[in-house]
């Protein structure tokens, strides 16, 4: 392989734009520029590899020593890397929250990268900080729908915020429950606080012996890290199960008047508007009532369904949510934006104050640096991508966009209960439903079988959907991902799951139909369906 020499003017040119671009990155801007979902179904083969072969090309943990040209490393790029990633583009790729994107993102993205502002501290964003609290205070606004004047106060203050920019939902809720924990276990008479005092001196302080956090068990894992990182433990997640796939209001408090009396302190009830798995909404205006009457905060985690409120149809299908203390949502998931836009919002401007950090050389008393509330350090641009799609597609196209995958899932859904072959285990609150193959009379089978020979169906119909999924993932037409749930019909044990988020508006009522006859006439083809015959009765 040609390297090229290692001298500062070779690295010079690398820094600097040269006078004409390298062949292979020349390529690579002109099928961009041309049509990029074309682009990843040339390029994107991956699906027959297998990961244990892909992995044969990232199997050295050599430094590379000498600089090779950069047209050379965009073939190799292009080869190993390119070629076996995922075509989430694909209008039957609907197995996840990440989907395709709006073309005017990729030249906004390249802007946002060769800017390559840093959010974290005034003196390297500039323009870019108040526009992120402007994008912060417009999703507030999307949610709490506050009065002007509220904003005009708080958008640009130093002392307030709306909110905070990061990452991901991941990041969101852990900021959220971060600023939970110290406003329950702030400064007070000779206390410094839980964020200086630490956690041990908090709890001696305030004479308590743990704080804990409530969901249903479909809460997003990420709240368990959450609770690890903020040092109250995992174990302090109280989790409660959900048949109905949401969490019962009577059982949180019941729960939560329980975890008070037992000498612990309640940190937050957590609604979720959304799960990742089943895409229910938990009944926030209900949580809302509990949490108020166990006096604790409450928090959505709204990082997927949070783009509903753009739906004049369907934001009642969130109600309650504006009465929550934080909300985390995701630009990355519904709001067709690039990843690594995550929010946590703040009802109260004041609350993230208790986060509040200074430092001498940036996030100086009274600057209004955002890397004083946030957890991360170092950011980009993010929120300027989040800007453009607010504007380019506005309330009404995010509407159509949202009202569209709803309305797609529960055709999807009658389509998946109509066919004699399949079952539609969970029914869409928004687009998101879980389904299985079930040979048809087996449903009967099933409803007359005493329970030990109801495990035994349900665990070969649990093979044939997972060999169903893998097959079809391996053929590389189409994707659904699987998952394990228990409903009110499966409450003995869980059952395995075709499970389908629709999100890219490009995906047709026809690809849908296409994927089900895919799934039925795989599975026809396994030992288990056969097995499966002879429990027909
Ligand atoms: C996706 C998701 C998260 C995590 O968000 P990331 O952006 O992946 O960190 C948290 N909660 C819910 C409900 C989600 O759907």
């Amino acid at each position: 392989m040609s390297k090229a020499q290692v001298s500062m003017s070779h690295l010079i040119r690398v820094f600097t734009k040269p006078e004409q671009l390298s062949s292979t990155l020349a390529k690579i801007e002109q099928q961009l520029s041309d049509n990029l979902a074309d682009f990843l179904s040339q390029h994107v083969v991956a699906k027959k590899t297998s990961l244990e072969e892909i992995e044969k090309d990232f199997d050295s943990a050599v430094v590379p020593e000498s600089p090779e040209f950069v047209s050379t490393h965009a073939e190799v790029l292009l080869d190993k890397l390119v070629a076996h990633s995922v075509n989430t583009y694909s209008p039957t790729f609907i197995g996840h929250m990440t989907s395709a994107l709006p073309y005017f993102h990729l030249p906004l993205a390249k802007l946002m990268v060769g800017l390559n502002q840093n959010l974290v501290k005034i003196e390297t964003s500039k323009a870019f900080t108040p526009l992120e609290r402007q994008v912060l205070g417009i999703m507030h606004n999307l949610v709490y729908r506050q009065p002007e004047s509220f904003y005009q106060k708080h958008l640009h203050s130093a002392q307030h915020s709306l909110g905070a920019f990061c990452s991901g939902g991941t990041v969101a809720n852990m900021t959220a429950l971060w600023v939970a924990r110290n406003n329950l276990l702030g400064p007070d008479k000779g206390f410094s606080g839980v964020s200086r005092a630490g956690l041990a001196n908090a709890y001696r302080h305030y004479g308590i012996e743990g704080i804990g956090v409530i969901s249903s068990k479909r809460g997003h894992y990420s709240l368990a890290k959450a609770m690890d990182l903020l040092g109250v433990g995992r174990d302090s997640m109280i989790t409660l199960d959900c048949p109905s796939q949401t969490l019962s209001a009577e059982k949180a408090l019941a729960e939560g008047k329980k975890y008070q009396q037992s000498g612990k302190k309640l940190l937050a009830i957590v609604g979720v508007a959304g799960t990742t798995e089943t895409g229910h909404v938990d009944p926030l205006d209900e949580l809302a009532d509990v949490a108020k009457e166990l006096g604790c905060w409450f928090h959505v985690d709204a990082a997927w369904g949070g783009a509903t409120l753009f739906s004049e149809r369907y934001r009642d299908k969130l109600k309650g949510i504006e009465r929550a203390d934080s909300i985390t949502l995701d630009a990355h998931k519904q709001m067709y934006v690039p990843m690594g836009a995550g929010m946590a919002l703040f009802k109260d401007p004041k609350h993230s104050n208790s986060v509040r950090h200074h430092a001498q050389y940036i996030l100086r008393q009274g600057s209004k640096d955002l890397g004083s509330t946030t957890l991360e350090g170092s950011r980009n641009g993010m929120a300027m991508l989040v800007y453009a799609s607010l504007h380019i597609l506005g309330r009404e196209g995010y509407e159509l966009l949202i009202n569209e995958s709803i309305e797609k899932a529960r055709r999807f859904a009658d389509l998946i209960t109509q066919h004699a072959n399949f079952e539609l285990v969970t029914s869409p609150t928004l687009s998101l439903l879980t389904y299985r193959v079930l040979p048809q009379g087996l449903s009967e089978t099933l409803q007359r079988a005493p329970h030990q020979q109801r495990q035994v169906i349900n665990e070969l119909v649990d093979q044939l959907t997972v060999t169903v999924q893998k097959q079809q993932r391996e053929a590389g037409k189409s994707f659904v991902s699987r998952t394990r749930l228990s409903t009110h019909t499966y409450a003995d044990s869980p059952v395995t799951v075709f499970r389908v988020v629709l999100a890219n508006p490009l995906t047709t009522d026809e690809d849908l139909a296409h994927i089900l006859e895919e799934q039925l006439t795989i599975a026809q083809t396994t030992q288990t369906w056969t097995k499966l015959q002879n429990y027909l009765t």
